[in-house]
């Protein structure tokens, strides 16, 4: 059986998410949506107060020691600073859509970071909740396509235009961002559109930070940092965030300075 591949969704199946998005989101609070079960993950106390002010909804603070799918301590814990999972979305992911390389979809050792857009325009999203529905617009489309529906949203790490940075599928899971090459490999994803837009001054600082942050964390040379055009034939992510990468790797850049 194949495993999920890992397009990006197109427009038309973000669309059709949006309009799911309306019923979903009224069937969310309550229901949890009857499928999977809930994501492990730390969230962390200044996350639930910032994510306090996000209309529609309700930061959940879950307990470590309740819930989810065991994973080794501190495999789901989130970065300082993340936006957790539990601010723009409640549902669980659809564990048994997990089947990639005989691993049941667990990640493992981190080894390699690749970059991507969305291939959306971005230019529109300025609040935390204008974040949050393209978020739930974005994994709605991933998880709805045909004919190989994603687990979940494919991302672990999403950064919108003004820098926040999102928690989106666990890092215990592999993601869905590279046709093939999930094993071991943590995916960032930028909003937007990078043939179109330029990157925001805030997205890409808080790329580079964060790329650095977890380069760090894993141990990650700078060679297996990559973007998803120099492992696959896309134009993800876009020609302009292409170039910066480019930049920021090379000699005298912010990730090669790291
Ligand atoms: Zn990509």
């Amino acid at each position: 059986m194949m495993h999920p591949v890992n397009h990006h969704p197109d427009r038309r199946d973000v669309l059709q998410g949006g309009l799911l998005l309306g019923v979903a989101a009224l069937l969310a609070g309550c229901s949890g949506g009857g499928q999977g079960r809930a994501l492990p993950g730390a969230v962390w106390p200044d996350d639930a107060r910032r994510t306090a002010t996000l209309p529609g909804t309700k930061p959940t603070v879950i307990p470590s020691s309740t819930g989810g799918t065991p994973v080794a301590r501190g495999a789901g814990a989130l970065p300082p600073g993340v936006i957790p999972r539990a601010a723009w979305n409640s549902q669980g992911m659809v564990t048994g859509r997990l089947t990639a390389n005989g691993q049941n979809g667990r990640m493992g050792a981190i080894t390699r970071i690749t970059i991507h857009h969305d291939a959306l325009d971005s230019s529109s999203i300025r609040s935390q909740s204008d974040a949050a529905y393209r978020l739930n617009a974005i994994r709605n489309g991933q998880m709805t396509r045909k004919p190989e529906p994603f687990a979940d949203i494919g991302y672990h790490y999403i950064i919108d235009p003004q820098g926040r940075i999102w928690e989106g599928r666990s890092i215990a899971y592999q993601g869905a961002h590279v046709r093939g090459q999930n094993e071991n490999n943590l995916g960032i994803m930028l909003m937007g559109h990078f043939d179109q837009q330029r990157p925001t001054s805030s997205a890409i600082e808080s790329l580079d930070a964060f790329v650095a942050s977890q380069m760090a964390r894993y141990g990650i040379p700078l060679s297996r940092v990559k973007t998803h055009q120099e492992l696959a034939s896309t134009e993800c992510p876009g020609r302009n965030l292409q170039r910066y990468m480019a930049q920021s790797r090379a000699r005298g850049g912010a990730l090669a300075r790291a």
